[in-house]
């Protein structure tokens, strides 16, 4: 067996010991008889299972008591349209940050669903920075305000949440939940799609303010109406049973590291690894405001096409893959999340020095 270090931005890397765990209990779980993708969700077995993957994610997040965990699907996107079928109207409004792909994806949707009011934006110089926001611009009468605390696409993430007052500040975590300590009680609602620093695919977890809950229109899906969710612990239908059971050995194993503040120091030591590089470097350049940057997403470029092309085929055949960056802005990305070995990364900059050395 050869594993590569995968870059990709998602779905992305796991931790081995998570897929290892998974592989000795693919045919048995735990005395089981079976698979946990064979288990009924409405039995004892899979309610420990869910059960279990709450309590360590309220332990590892420090989630209020005050908050509901729901595991759904749909992925990040469904909650584009979720959040302001649940929590606006038509006649409502709120207020949305545009600081990249994804924040532009959730106000096209939002839009559609309330009165959407940018009250920032980042676009005049491709996303690379994140605005510095004016409160006086911001609804007082807003429904939720809505950021997206990493762009997974830009390399960008807030160091710094808006103060929104009273109006709940709702955050698309997809790309980097869990990678630093956040203050959930500063949060109405977050959400975020399992594939980059939870589990697999198939999976988003929303942590709502109960106080959010119950304010869906009549005309509101029943799918699509958090409360379903709430007042069924996310067995309304049928959930994403392994993704939520690969989730629960995610959590498990971060916890084994010591938690998200200890994840944190890994995390700040890889990207200053890859930063620290690029800020010295002559030949790559980061391509993020170096004080909005991404501990996940590592956006950077060398001076030619010809010379990105030529990196990222040359990286792949040293086991380093998925390196290209999105097209919107070219060149290269590292995509280093949670599970991404120190390793790995150290690996990455060696070979980086090297292609410089040849190509300088
Ligand atoms: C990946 C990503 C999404 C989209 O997630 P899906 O689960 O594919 O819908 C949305 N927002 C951010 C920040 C992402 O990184």
């Amino acid at each position: 067996m050869s594993r590569v270090y995968n870059f990709a931005a998602g779905p992305a890397v796991l931790p081995e010991p998570v897929l290892e765990k998974a592989a000795r209990q693919m045919l048995e779980h735990e005395g089981h008889g079976m698979s946990v993708m064979e288990m009924s969700h409405r039995s004892k077995m899979f309610e420990d299972i869910i059960g279990d993957a709450e309590s360590r994610l309220r332990s590892l997040m420090n989630v209020p008591e005050n908050y509901k965990v729901l595991f759904l699907q749909g992925g990040a996107s469904l909650q584009f349209s979720m959040v302001p079928l649940n929590l606006s109207s038509a006649e409502g409004a709120a207020d949305y940050v545009c600081t990249g792909s994804w924040a532009k994806a959730a106000i096209k949707e939002g839009s559609r669903f309330t009165k959407v009011n940018v009250v920032g934006s980042s676009e005049d110089r491709n996303y690379s920075y994140v605005p510095v926001l004016d409160s006086s611009l911001f609804n007082k009468n807003a429904d939720y305000f809505h950021i997206t605390s990493n762009e997974t696409i830009f390399g960008i993430r807030y160091t710094k949440f808006p103060d929104t007052g009273s109006v709940p500040l709702v955050a698309d975590m997809s790309s980097n939940i869990l990678s630093e300590v956040f203050d959930v009680s500063k949060f109405g609602l977050i959400y975020a799609g399992a594939q980059k620093n939870i589990g697999p695919a198939g999976l988003v977890v929303v942590i709502i303010r109960e106080d959010l809950i119950g304010k869906a229109g009549a005309s509101v899906p029943v799918m699509l109406n958090y409360k379903i969710h709430a007042d069924n612990g996310s067995m309304y239908n049928t959930p994403p049973t392994f993704s939520i059971y690969i989730a629960q050995l995610v959590f498990e194993w971060l916890q084994g590291i010591g938690g998200v503040k200890e994840m944190q120091k890994i995390n700040e030591h890889k990207a200053g690894l890859l930063y620290g590089f690029l800020d010295e470097s002559k030949l790559f350049k980061g391509t993020a405001n170096k004080k909005d940057r991404s501990l996940m997403n590592i956006t950077f470029v060398l001076p030619n096409d010809e010379l990105n092309d030529r990196f990222v085929k040359e990286a792949a055949a040293k086991g380093f893959v998925n390196l290209k960056g999105h097209r919107s802005v070219g060149g290269m990305r590292a995509s280093i999340y949670n599970a991404m070995p120190v390793e790995g990364v150290k690996a990455l900059v060696g070979f980086m020095k090297e292609f410089e050395a040849q190509n300088a």
